[in-house]
């Protein structure tokens, strides 16, 4: 039987990915909902693919464009963010939560509550609300993959039912574009640059977190929240082939990796098939080829973001979403050519020293902190532009 699945952010990197794999078996898939923000053509173009039951672009006033794309089509056209929060509970079997940014907390809350299986991409959703979104998944006996390729590294390797073995998890770093520039030449780096990513093909924001190291940061707070062994035994290493896409490190020394391609259609495979494994179109990774491995320790003052991240994991409570909120306002700024390269971090840290409000206990508390965050960040900016 053809299980139902829906890709919230389909329009993107990974929604694309994700689309791939399934309609290379359309067979296996019945395309429940496909979601996107404003890319009309995109994501007609893709539910008229899949035969899609359900289309949704966010921005309600491309309701009428949205509705022309797909006349005739069968797939009934909607709009605005209620209208994506109602598809992500529609229950469909298996739910891709691939929206960028915190916009993607309510569609994966609706998605999880429906106790169905969530393969995770949207990190940022994780890291403003991650106790109430693993409190939520449990609830309703949801199944929560990690799609980001470090998480899903560490997953297959995870002695999921005693934790207690493991000494430590060591997430892989690239290094970014700029893992050996100065900070001197950093100064000067144009969004052009940033967002050229020398192993993986992403979305802007991402990749101007992996150019910031912000990425790792938030991916710490990723894998607190999904591989809750403690905060002291969570750590980061640079490996600039991104070929070890993480490790965990058990307490008799041994040391479990996952390998493979910097190609993201293999961990979204893992998730869509889990427990079962699926063939994928995936040019298979030559070691030989590769040649060799390289690790190093991290630079936290080359790459201050890092470090804030990880202050803001160990701190707990409000200071995630803080950091996550001022981050993405920042990198958007960056991105907008308003502010320079490294008056990212700068942001990030002003606003987490002017706005330390308490822990967020419901998603609305943490959409309200997110949104106060923004605020404050956007003042923060203001002055930095001046
Ligand atoms: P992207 O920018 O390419 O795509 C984002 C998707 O979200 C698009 O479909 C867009 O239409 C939708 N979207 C954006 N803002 C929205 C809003 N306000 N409301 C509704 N929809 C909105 O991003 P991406 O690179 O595909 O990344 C998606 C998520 O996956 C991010 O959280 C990112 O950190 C994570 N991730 C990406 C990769 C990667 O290789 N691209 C790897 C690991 C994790
Ligand atoms: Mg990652």
């Amino acid at each position: 039987m053809a299980r139902s699945i829906s890709i919230l952010g389909a329009t993107g990197s990974i929604g694309r990915s994700t689309l791939d794999l399934i309609e290379r078996d359309s067979d296996a898939f019945d395309v429940l909902a496909l979601t996107a923000r404003s890319d009309v053509a995109g994501l007609a173009a893709a539910a008229r693919r899949t035969r899609a039951r359900h289309a949704v672009i966010g921005d309600a006033t491309l309701y009428p464009a949205l509705k022309e794309a797909l006349a005739g089509s069968g797939t009934e056209a909607a709009a605005g963010d209620d209208a994506i929060c109602d598809v992500a509970a529609m229950g469909a079997d298996w739910t891709m939560a691939a929206i960028v940014g915190t916009a993607g907390l309510k569609p994966v809350m609706a998605a999880l509550k429906q106790g169905r299986t969530v393969a995770l991409a949207n990190k940022e959703s994780l890291v403003l609300a991650g106790i109430l979104m693993t409190r939520a998944a449990q609830e309703a006996g949801a199944t929560l993959l990690p799609v980001d390729s470090e998480h899903n590294a560490v997953f297959q390797c995870f002695p999921h039912d005693d934790p207690s073995r493991v000494r430590r998890i060591i997430l892989t770093a690239s290094g970014g574009p700029f893992r050996t520039t100065s900070r001197d030449e950093m100064a000067r780096v144009t969004p052009a640059q940033a967002v050229k990513h020398p192993n993986w093909s992403m979305g802007a924001k991402i990749s101007v977190d992996s150019a910031t190291l912000m990425n790792k940061g938030l991916e710490l707070i990723e894998a607190h929240h999904l591989f809750p062994v403690g905060n002291e035994k969570l750590s980061v290493l640079v490996h600039p082939q991104s070929v070890v896409h993480s490790l965990v490190e058990y307490i008799d020394g041994s040391m479990l990796a996952q390998l493979g391609p910097a190609d993201m259609r293999t961990p979204i495979a893992h998730t869509l098939a889990w427990p079962q494994r699926m063939k994928t179109p995936v040019e298979p990774l030559d070691l030989a080829q590769v040649g060799r491995l390289d690790f190093a320790e991290p630079d936290f003052d080359r790459f201050p973001a890092l470090a804030l991240a990880l202050a803001a994991m160990k701190a707990g409570g409000a200071r995630p979403g803080v950091l996550n909120a001022a981050n993405e306002e920042a990198v958007a700024a960056f991105l907008a050519g308003r502010i320079g390269f490294l008056d990212i971090a700068l942001i990030v840290d002003k606003v987490l020293s002017v706005y330390d409000p308490g822990s967020p206990e419901t998603i609305d508390e943490a959409l309200m902190l997110d949104a106060e965050t923004r605020r404050v960040a956007a003042l923060a900016l203001e002055r930095q532009a001046a």
